[in-house]
C-alpha cells in the first residue's frame, strides 16, 4: 500500500478529503474507527432533585445524554469508569455538570438549554496526569465553548412554577457501546462513483441515469466506456470522504486519532500473535484443549502439529495462531 490523502475542505467540525493508494478493507476499517472507536464524553447518568416540567424523567435523561461536550483528547485526559480506582466516580473518569432552573415569569414560556449546564468545579485539587491532558472547556456543553459558534440545544420548556434542579454525571466511552459518544454526526463515504465495479444494483423506475444523478466525486474519475468490457479483477483504489463532527471533537482530531486508534490495535494484534507462538508467554488458566480428541493423531494439518515443536521447526512455529494451546502442550496427548 502507498496511501496518499488530498484534502479538499478543512474546517473545525468538517473535513473533506480524498484517501488514495489503500484496498477497500483499510477504507471501511478507517470510516468504522471514525464512527464508533473514537472516545468523547458525555453525559450517563442523571439525579432528578426537582422536575415539575411536563416531560418525564426518562425523556430529559436521554436528551442529556445526547448533548454534545467538548471531548478535546478526551483518549488521553480520562480513564475510563471501569479502569478507574474510585468506587463512585471521581474528577479523572468523571465531569459534573448541574442545572438549576426555575421558571417565575407569568404568561411565558422558558426555555431550558445546554448552556444552562454548569461544571461543577473542585477537579484541580486531584491533580493527577490525565487532568493537565485536557483540552480547554473539557466537559463543557458545545454550545458553550468559546471556539464554537453554535446554538443551544433545547432540553424542555418551562411554564410559570415548573422546575428542574439535577446532577449529570458525564463518562468517557465510545459509540459501539451508546451513539452518543460518537463524535461524528456524518460520515459521507463514496467510491467509484461511476459503478464500474458494479459493487451496486441501481433501483429504477424508468431511467436509471435520471434518477441515481453522479455524485460531484464523478467528476475525479474517467467516465466508462460504453463498449468497455467489465474488469473482473479491478479494484476501487480512491476513496471519498466528508467527515462531519458534532463539536466534541475536531475533524482533524478524529481522522488523526483514527489512525492512531488502527496503528496501535495492529501492533497489538502483531504483538500477541508473535507473543502466543511461545509456550511460556501464553495465559494457561481456561484455553480450550485443541485439537479435538478426535484428531489427536492426525498429522496432514499443520495447524495441529506443534505441541511438542514450539519454535523447534521454522514449518510449524509460525503457522501456529490460536491453535498453540499450552493445555494440549501439557497433556502431550497429540505431539506427533
Ligand atoms: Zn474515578
Amino acid at each position: 500500500m502507498n496511501p496518499n490523502v488530498r484534502i479538499r475542505e478543512l474546517q473545525r467540525d468538517k473535513c473533506n478529503f480524498v484517501l488514495s493508494g489503500v484496498n477497500l478493507g483499510f477504507a471501511n476499517s478507517f470510516r468504522r474507527t471514525m464512527m464508533a472507536d473514537i472516545p468523547t464524553v458525555a453525559i450517563d447518568m442523571v439525579v432528578f432533585e426537582v422536575n415539575t416540567t411536563v416531560l418525564p424523567d426518562e425523556f430529559i435523561a436521554h436528551r442529556l445524554g445526547m448533548i454534545p461536550l467538548i471531548s478535546t483528547n478526551c483518549d488521553e485526559g480520562m480513564r475510563y469508569t471501569r479502569d478507574c480506582d474510585c468506587e463512585l466516580g471521581c474528577p479523572l473518569c468523571m465531569v459534573v455538570l448541574t442545572l438549576h432552573v426555575r421558571c417565575d415569569m407569568p404568561g411565558t414560556t422558558m426555555n431550558i438549554t445546554s448552556d444552562h449546564l454548569q461544571i461543577q468545579s473542585g477537579g484541580d485539587a486531584w491533580g493527577g496526569e490525565e487532568l493537565t491532558k485536557r483540552g480547554e472547556d473539557f466537559g463543557l456543553p458545545v454550545s458553550k465553548s468559546r471556539g464554537f459558534n453554535g446554538h443551544p440545544i433545547l432540553i424542555a420548556s418551562l411554564r410559570k412554577g415548573q422546575e428542574l434542579k439535577i446532577r449529570c454525571e458525564a463518562k468517557k466511552g465510545i459509540a459501539k457501546d451508546h451513539a452518543k459518544w460518537s463524535p461524528c454526526t456524518a460520515l459521507g463515504f463514496e467510491y467509484d462513483p461511476y459503478n464500474k465495479l458494479r459493487h451496486t444494483t441501481y433501483w429504477f423506475e424508468t431511467d436509471k441515469q435520471a434518477e441515481w444523478p453522479l455524485s460531484a466525486n464523478a467528476e475525479e474519475e474517467e467516465p466508462p466506456r460504453e463498449d468497455a468490457p467489465f474488469d473482473y479483477n479491478a479494484e476501487p483504489n480512491k476513496f471519498y470522504f466528508n467527515v462531519e463532527t458534532d463539536g466534541s471533537l475536531t475533524a482533524k482530531e478524529v481522522i488523526l486519532k483514527s489512525l492512531s486508534n488502527m496503528q496501535s490495535r495492529t501492533a497489538t494484534l502483531v504483538y500477541n500473535i508473535k507473543h502466543q507462538s511461545r509456550p511460556d508467554a501464553m495465559d494457561t488458566t481456561d484455553a480450550p484443549a485443541f485439537p479435538p480428541a478426535g484428531q489427536r493423531t492426525s498429522g496432514q494439518d499443520q495447524s495441529y502439529t506443534n505441541a511438542s515443536g514450539w519454535g523447534a521447526s521454522p514449518n510449524t512455529s509460525g503457522a501456529n495462531m490460536g491453535w498453540a494451546s499450552p493445555n494440549a502442550t501439557a497433556q502431550g496427548g497429540w505431539s506427533l
